[in-house]
């Protein structure tokens, strides 16, 4: 028996899988200031209401384990927010891995490949501009005859470099290509995938692109990512790093109005036909695993956790 937990009032002790609340609302605290000082006070008074009081569902088995799934919550919707951003990439995850069996039923002699596109670091008051001319390219790749995916779904990271302030603008994109293409004529190597990626860019200068083929899916039941799994979690995963988000006021407030309204993720090909782009209507509450069994009235019981800011934990009301 946990000796800790039994009589502990905080989320984080009596739900250990819900212990990333606690650290994403954290930063969001400091998000949140940092939109105050700068006087963006509209950010902040969103971002100040967001996930403070959160009612979860307790069920118990027969065993007496006790499971916590969250009921409900208000949530700010701000690009930048910790908490929205964190909650925006599980849903996308949990629609990836919800659709996969089917996209693996349709294709199921398809293979994934990751790939990372990236451009030179750019000053952050351009980054609006870099990144419309990289979707731009984007577009021209996936016309282009060597084009070898039928479907990908890719997202826009921008990372901060710590140094001169500038901006990285990347793409992690997974892709859905033929068996064949893997030793077959078609094969692009990833010098072949810079030059392409070169040309459609149009730049003078030979941009960095990664290509991993994704292992297929091994038949093991076990709780490790497998290659796939991983792929899907690095690329439906925050646009914005925590501590990137947070380094300095001035860089939070121009990736804020160089972002506004960008699209983060897009989805292509015949992926569209297994993936909805909800994008403008986030329902950031309900991503949890399906319900597996008929809810027992009985056996339910709901709580409430507060935000407590000072100790920076969320604590049973
Ligand atoms: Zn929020």
């Amino acid at each position: 028996m946990p000796a800790s937990t039994g009589d502990s009032e905080y989320l984080s002790d009596l739900s250990p899988k819900d212990k990333p609340w606690d650290s994403h609302r954290a930063i969001a605290d400091t998000v949140q200031n940092l939109y105050r000082s700068a006087r963006l006070d509209k950010y902040a008074d969103r971002i100040q209401t967001c996930g403070k009081l959160l009612e979860f569902a307790l069920r118990s088995d027969d065993q007496g384990d006790v499971s916590f799934k969250l009921h409900s919550a208000h949530f700010c919707r701000v690009r930048h927010c910790p908490v929205c951003q964190w909650r925006r990439s599980m849903k996308w995850q949990a629609k990836m891995f919800s659709a996969m069996p089917e996209i693996t039923q349709a294709y199921p002699t398809h293979r994934w490949i990751f790939v990372t596109f990236t451009v030179r670091n750019c000053d952050l008051v351009d980054l609006r501009a870099v990144v419309d001319d990289m979707n731009k390219a984007f577009k021209r790749l996936s016309q282009l005859k060597a084009f070898p995916a039928i479907g990908w779904i890719k997202s826009l990271e921008v990372t901060r470099n710590a140094d001169t302030g500038q901006a990285h603008p990347h793409f992690h994109c997974l892709m859905l290509v033929d068996s064949k293409y893997f030793g077959g004529r078609n094969y692009i190597k990833q010098e072949e995938w810079r030059s392409l990626w070169q040309r459609c860019l149009r730049v003078d200068y030979l941009p960095v692109v990664n290509v991993k083929a994704v292992k297929p899916k091994k038949n093991k039941i076990t709780d490790e990512l497998d290659d796939i799994g991983q792929a899907i979690v690095e690329t439906l995963k925050y646009s914005v790093k925590e501590e990137d988000l947070v380094a300095d006021e001035d860089w939070l407030v121009e990736l804020t109005t160089q972002l506004h309204k960008t699209r983060a993720i897009a989805i292509g090909g015949v992926l569209k036909n297994f993936l909805k782009d909800e994008s403008d209507n986030d329902d950031l509450i309900h991503i949890e695993e399906k319900e597996e069994e008929p809810e027992i009235e009985e056996n339910k019981i709901n709580i409430f956790f507060g935000w407590r800011e000072v100790i920076k934990r969320y604590r049973k009301q």
